[in-house]
């Protein structure tokens, strides 16, 4: 991954008060980056970041915003993180009540750890990596070669 990284940010509902609080307390370091969010959650972090730009008169980013997580919002950042373009994901997920796209949230937390993506699932995790030296730097994660599991043997019989 480059210098300039392509950062995803999800948030449940009950979670959205803390990821607002969270790129409010980041902005500087989130603005250097390229953002990728799911639909309400983009939304509300694209305005927060306004604000706080505005207030120090720096050009506010453009956030991308894929569809509401329950919409299939997920299952694009899932691809997205195939395709090689996210390198980190920042995701609030909710503890406490289930979702209507569970299954959608288990397979993109399946998905980071297959490609081996930093991903913070609380306000501490997700200050720990933005304040990471190799936030801003150059890094190259390995991936588990599944060469063998390409070529296994399918019994067919
Ligand atoms: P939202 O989706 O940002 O559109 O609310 C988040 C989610 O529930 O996965």
């Amino acid at each position: 991954m480059k210098k300039k990284k392509n950062i995803a940010i999800v948030a449940h509902d009950n979670r959205k008060k803390d990821i607002i609080e969270w790129a409010e307390f980041n902005w500087k370091e989130l603005i250097q980056h390229n953002l990728i969010c799911t639909g309400t959650t983009g939304k509300l972090v694209e305005d927060a970041l306004a604000v706080k730009c505005l207030e120090e008169s720096v050009v506010p980013p453009t956030v991308s915003r894929l569809k509401s997580g329950p919409l299939g919002g997920d299952q694009q950042l899932g691809a997205l993180i195939v395709e090689g373009a996210v390198d980190i994901l920042i995701f609030f997920w909710d503890p406490m009540q289930p979702q209507p796209h569970d299954v959608d949230v288990k397979a993109l937390l399946r998905i980071t750890v297959l490609y081996n993506i930093p991903t913070a699932s609380n306000r501490s995790t997700a200050d720990f990596l933005v304040s990471s030296s190799l936030f801003h730097e150059n890094y190259q994660p390995i991936l588990k070669d599944y060469e063998h599991y390409i070529k296994r043997d399918v019994n067919l019989d």
